[in-house]
């Protein structure tokens, strides 16, 4: 009994800790934005010409890093387009070779990124985004770029750990 008690109030006290940590981070790094670098522009050597235009777009890398996702992580982190049919061609493209996944921070991250990669078809990408840069198709369109504060946050999320954010 004693045992459980120490162990419930170890836990109690991890999980103040955890939301303490959190809300800080969240009060020191400001709005946020989540982005992949895909396949192909990974495979291209394009990773150094993109993460110049992010910067010089004004964003700050909160954190990064190269992953192979495996099918599986790529489906989930896409659910959300699992009824659209294009979801199995898209699934199997992000997990085709590594990808660099990035936090990045500015005011209004995620509309002034949407900015900065351009439309989803580089044929409609304005000239100086990203993906007028970079894209090669509908399909192979160099990054990612969250739709949604609520979105950034849980794609962030299924990514990166609170203590791997700076
Ligand atoms: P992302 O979410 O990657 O930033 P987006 O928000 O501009 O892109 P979405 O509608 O969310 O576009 O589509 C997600 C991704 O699915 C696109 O970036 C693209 O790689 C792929 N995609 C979208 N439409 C098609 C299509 N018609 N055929 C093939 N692939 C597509
Ligand atoms: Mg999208």
């Amino acid at each position: 009994m004693g045992t459980n008690r120490l162990e419930g109030e170890m836990i109690d006290q991890e999980n103040k800790m955890m939301a303490k940590f959190k809300k800080e981070r969240e009060e020191k790094i400001g709005n946020i934005t989540f982005t992949m670098i895909k396949p192909e522009a990974v495979v291209a050597n394009n990773i150094g010409g993109i993460l110049k235009m992010i910067e010089e777009g004004g964003f700050r890398i909160v954190a990064m890093k190269k992953v192979h996702l495996s099918k599986e992580r790529a489906s989930e982190f896409y659910a959300v387009h699992s009824e659209r049919p294009f979801y199995g061609e898209l699934v199997d493209y992000m997990c085709e070779s590594p990808i660099i996944a990035a936090i990045l921070e500015k005011d209004n991250a995620v509309l002034d990124f949407r900015t900065l990669i351009g439309a989803t078809n580089p044929a409609d990408a304005a000239e100086g985004t990203i993906r007028a840069e970079f894209a090669e198709s509908l399909a192979k369109n160099a990054v990612h770029g969250s739709d949604s504060d609520e979105n950034a946050n849980i794609e962030a999320d299924f990514h990166f750990s609170a203590e791997e954010r700076f």
